[in-house]
């Protein structure tokens, strides 16, 4: 494909992240219909050349368990990046509208995820860095594949600053400075796992304090939606009252700014989510998502390890009908 913008013909948005929006679009000449991610880049024409330079290696990735690549533009002052167009969307919009995902489903989840992360790692040594219900897609034919990870150095350079909000799947060695590898993905993954499986995010207010509360703590964090922590000190109304003020305080508040920091304190100090206290998912299920979620990276195994572990080779061999689960919704 010889993207241009021209030839592409908007038919409507699949939605908003922090760093840009995303649209359907259809390459006219060839009737291709693509997803079109539209990410503001603030920097100089020679960055953004390398951008668009280190983008081209996402040609070279080829997996069914990636989203497969058609292109990428310069459309002042944006970057465009074209890529398949998964028509059942990411699983953070298919679990706040169908509810909690089937276990069965959430394994077959894990198993794509570090299939996508074993081949990026072992064939072109990329670390994906942004492991996410949002970042991982489904289509109707029940293909669960990911997406967003970290290509071009420049590119992530260009738009961390602005990723404050999605720092809530970083794991504890990344809050505290160590670099990334690929077992900080692993940690994101044991906690989208437990967020499908759940219905929520992990860290959010659970549900047997106090219900009316819970809609407005409930999803993802991010800067216009904070999601306070369930601490002990906190617990008392007080300390109720006080993050119900804080609720809606722009990135630059110190409200907002709390709540991030002391959501990145917790994961560091307090023992890691698990699948229980809810106790209806399967053993094998469980100990996964702890082995993901080791909170020393040196104890806790890498993707391409975690391939052999039982839940994972059971998912393979009962064969979960994924297209007729997507059919459902
Ligand atoms: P963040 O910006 O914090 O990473 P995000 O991943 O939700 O959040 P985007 O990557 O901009 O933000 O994506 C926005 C939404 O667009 C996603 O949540 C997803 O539902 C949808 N989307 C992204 N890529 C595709 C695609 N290839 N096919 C279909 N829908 C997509
Ligand atoms: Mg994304």
């Amino acid at each position: 494909y010889d993207l241009r913008d021209e030839d592409l013909k908007d038919l409507n948005e699949l939605g908003q992240g922090n760093g840009g929006s995303v649209k359907k679009v259809e390459h006219v000449p060839t009737h291709t219909i693509m997803a079109k991610k539209i990410v503001l880049i603030d920097a100089k024409p020679s960055v953004r050349k390398q951008i668009l330079r280190e983008l081209q290696i996402m040609h070279d990735c080829h997996s069914g368990y990636i989203i497969s690549f058609y292109g990428a533009f310069l459309s002042d002052p944006n970057i465009c990046i074209c890529m398949e167009f998964m028509d059942k969307g990411s699983l953070d919009g298919i679990y706040k509208r169908i509810g909690p995902i089937d276990i069965e489903v959430v394994a077959s989840v894990a198993h794509a995820v570090l299939e996508g992360l074993t081949y990026l790692y072992d064939v072109h040594r990329i670390i994906h860095r942004d492991i996410k219900p949002s970042n991982i897609l489904c289509n109707s034919k029940g293909q669960i594949k990911i997406c967003d990870f970290g290509v071009s150095g420049e590119l992530i350079n260009s738009i961390a600053d602005t990723f404050v909000g999605t720092s809530t799947y970083m794991s504890p060695e990344r809050i505290q400075g160590a670099q990334y590898t690929v077992k900080s993905d692993v940690w994101s993954l044991g906690i989208s796992l437990i967020e499908l499986a759940l219905g929520r995010f992990p860290f959010s207010e659970s549900a047997s304090d106090d219900d009316s509360d819970l809609s407005e703590f409930e999803g993802t964090l991010s800067p216009s939606r904070p999601v306070p922590l369930e601490t002990k000190k906190d617990k008392s109304k007080e300390g109720k009252r006080n993050r119900r003020k804080s609720k809606g305080v722009s990135l630059q508040g110190g409200g907002m700014t709390m709540s991030i920091l002391e959501l990145l304190q917790h994961i560091v100090n307090e023992p890691a989510p698990k699948l229980t206290p809810e106790s209806r998912f399967p053993k094998m299920a469980e100990d996964f998502v702890n082995s993901c979620l080791l909170k020393d990276p040196d104890q806790r195994r890498t993707p391409k390890d975690l391939l052999n572990h039982e839940w994972i080779a059971h998912a393979q061999t009962t064969n979960f009908d994924l297209e007729a689960w997507a059919s459902t919704f």
